[in-house]
């Protein structure tokens, strides 16, 4: 599933695309993904709406919008679930079968396609309202963040997954950054002495930006021609080496030795989610 690294990277790679382009037409084929809006009213707002401005918000994209008709600028938020991808592609070719928006902008479609239509691209901010704070915005720890660890009972690897507490982080960079700061996924949230604390903040931010770098400098296969397994950043040439995996230090790993310590890496599954995690560096206490 993709998580703030990869959204982050999706959105500077569509920008420079979509900047100043003109939504001709508009073409819902899942009602489902524009969720909140009808289709009808969805229809009305983007059509002759022109992208200003592309950016991120947690595992959000927001779309700027300047509409035909003189009315205020809007948002459109989208979100690419567990399969989705959003990309541009020449309007003479045939859309996807999983196509489930494509604005038409002239000479290209923007093309939303999701087969599992988990995914949203829709008017309703309401995804966004409740998100914690971006961890790439500061370098100190905010406040709400070691306030609310210091109020949950939870083990801090689910913690971490909850997009009030810190935007952006999901199964994947939740394992990388506990194994980094040298934390048990099992302590409860609110047993991480303060040192701790600041280091997974300082973790969180060093395994985002690393991702972020990495998915900058690997060609990246955002329609999918050729990835096998569903998601745009895993996508790769033919012959070419595994990137993503290498990048991980514990995630998907289990059995393989550690980096540090080459003990082998254990798995646990964490309220139905897997978690990766070295049992010599991450101790319990
Ligand atoms: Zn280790």
């Amino acid at each position: 599933m993709p998580e703030l690294p990869e959204v982050e990277v999706l959105v500077r790679h569509l920008r420079p695309q979509l900047q100043g382009q003109t939504i001709r037409a508009v073409l819902v084929r899942r009602e489902r993904v524009i969720a909140g809006t009808s289709i009808r009213q969805f229809t009305q707002a983007l059509q002759g709406a022109k992208f200003t401005a592309l950016s991120r918000r947690g595992k959000y994209l927001l779309f700027s919008l300047l509409p035909a008709k003189k009315s205020k600028p809007r948002i459109l938020y989208g979100h690419l679930g567990m399969t989705g991808r959003m990309y541009l592609r020449t309007a003479r070719t045939a859309l996807p079968k999983h196509a489930a928006v494509v604005l038409d902008l002239g000479r290209k479609n923007f093309v939303f396609e999701d087969t599992r239509y988990f995914g949203r691209l829709t008017l309703d901010p309401g995804g966004i309202e409740n998100l914690g704070p971006e961890p790439l915005d500061s370098a100190l720890v905010p406040e709400n963040f070691a306030q609310a660890l210091k109020c949950s009972t939870q083990p801090i690897k689910v913690k971490l997954l909850d997009q009030s507490l810190v935007a952006g982080v999901g199964n994947i960079y939740a394992s990388e950054a506990l194994f980094r700061a040298g934390i048990s996924p099992r302590i409860a949230a609110r047993r991480l002495r303060p040192a701790q604390v600041t280091r997974l903040w300082q973790a969180i931010r060093g395994v985002l930006t690393e991702a972020i770098e990495l998915g900058s400098t690997v060609p990246l296969d955002y329609d999918g021609k050729d990835a096998r397994d569903g998601f745009f950043y895993f996508g790769r040439g033919p012959g070419t080496p595994a990137f993503y995996e290498e990048r991980l230090r514990v995630y998907d790993r289990a059995g393989r030795p550690c980096i540090n310590c080459a003990r082998p890496i254990k798995r646990l599954v964490q309220a139905s989610r897997s978690t990766f995690y070295c049992s010599q560096c991450q101790r319990d206490q």
